[in-house]
């Protein structure tokens, strides 16, 4: 267990109004967590503070070699005002698994969550109640020597900041369109796809931009060496529904491991939906798309939870999946999935947690 010291602010800021536009990780709370690392010493000084500015050195070692993970998670307000989680022991996990790869200290999973739940409680009244509408979550760890050397750091900050968000879709889930990106790739196998770090995303966005200027809104991303292999979406997992059963590429060591995606599989089984995690290449989407037997897409990631795909375009062919139009299957677990994070639903596999 923390000892987690808390400093509350003496200047509250303004809370977005009911009903005001939130869009996505432009506001922040009143407070946010923070822990040093020290080498020696492990994790110490937790604390919660006010949220604000950050004092580093130009020379800290996270501004040159990249050496940070992040998280990603929500909170939501169910009907009886309590605040909720929706797995953050997988978080925890995850977080570690980053840690790992990027030669950062590991943080034990207790206090990861803790850390989580004791700033939600506090800025609890930041969480929005419209619905659609949760508060962000974003933990984070950042390397802090003051060094150019390339190595590991030896003292690092976590930290834990929170923004109330809007709802993904206003107007109801809406079928995106995808480009599949031929020339760039994000991870190879042996690189560090499977973390949650800044690196992977610096790497995108140029073929981000490239989608965005043609008019689709996010990149699906091939395999590192052979570009045949479909991975995953800019901050998304993939699912596909063809003859019938849900496929999605297996987790291979370049493909980020969403909780998400852990979710909708454990769901679609539980409804006895054949569910398989293998290799989807491209020519046989394009095979399945042209004989009719691609019946939907969508993607899974906490910001939209499920993203149904209406098209798919990939050099000169356009795939347009169930006419554009959402499928049955991509709702019922959009539907199933935010009920139990709003505490709608029943939750049988016990992912909600009461703070
Ligand atoms: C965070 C992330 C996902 C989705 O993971 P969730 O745990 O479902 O939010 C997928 N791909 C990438 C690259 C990500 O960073």
């Amino acid at each position: 267990m923390l000892d987690i010291k808390v400093t509350r602010t003496t200047a509250p800021k303004e809370k977005p109004k009911k009903g005001e536009k939130l869009g996505f990780g432009h506001i922040f709370t009143d407070h946010m967590f923070v822990m040093n690392y020290t080498e020696g010493k492990g994790w110490h000084d937790a604390r919660i503070v006010p949220y604000g500015d950050l004092s580093l050195a130009p020379s800290s070692m996270v501004f040159h070699y990249g050496q940070e993970m992040f998280e990603g998670l929500k909170a939501y307000k169910d009907a009886d005002g309590n605040a909720r989680l929706f797995r953050p022991d997988m978080n925890a996990k995850r977080a570690n698994e980053s840690n790992k790869r990027l030669c950062i200290p590991e943080i034990p999973e207790e206090d990861f969550v803790q850390a989580v739940s004791e700033v939600v409680k506090i800025d609890k009244d930041w969480i929005p109640e419209e619905e659609g509408t949760s508060l962000y979550i974003r933990p984070f760890v950042i390397a802090t020597d003051s060094f150019l050397g390339v190595a590991p750091s030896k003292t690092y900050l976590f930290i834990v900041i929170l923004s109330p968000s809007g709802a993904y879709y206003e107007s109801g889930l809406a079928p995106v369109g995808i480009w599949i990106e031929d020339e760039y790739v994000r991870a190879v196998k042996g690189g560090m796809g499977f973390a949650k770090t800044g690196g992977n995303y610096a790497a995108s966005l140029i073929a981000q931009v490239k989608a965005h200027d043609d008019g689709y809104s996010q990149v699906l991303w091939l395999d590192g060496v052979e570009r045949k292999y479909i991975e995953e979406v800019g901050a998304m997992n993939i699912f596909f529904k063809i003859d019938g059963k849900i496929v999605t590429p297996m987790l291979n060591g370049s493909i980020l491991p969403g909780i998400t995606r852990n979710s909708v599989i454990q769901i679609c089984k539980s409804w006895g939906l054949e569910v398989e995690e293998r290799r989807i290449s491209v020519d046989e989407l394009i095979a399945a798309q042209k004989e009719g037997r691609l019946e939907e897409c969508f993607g899974t990631g906490t910001a939209a939870v499920i993203s149904p795909v209406g098209k798919l375009r990939y050099e000169n062919d356009v795939m347009v999946i169930n006419g554009g139009e959402i499928g049955e299957i991509s709702q019922k677990l959009y539907d199933t999935i935010t009920g139990i994070q709003w505490g709608k639903c029943k939750d049988e596999f016990n992912w909600s947690i009461v703070l």
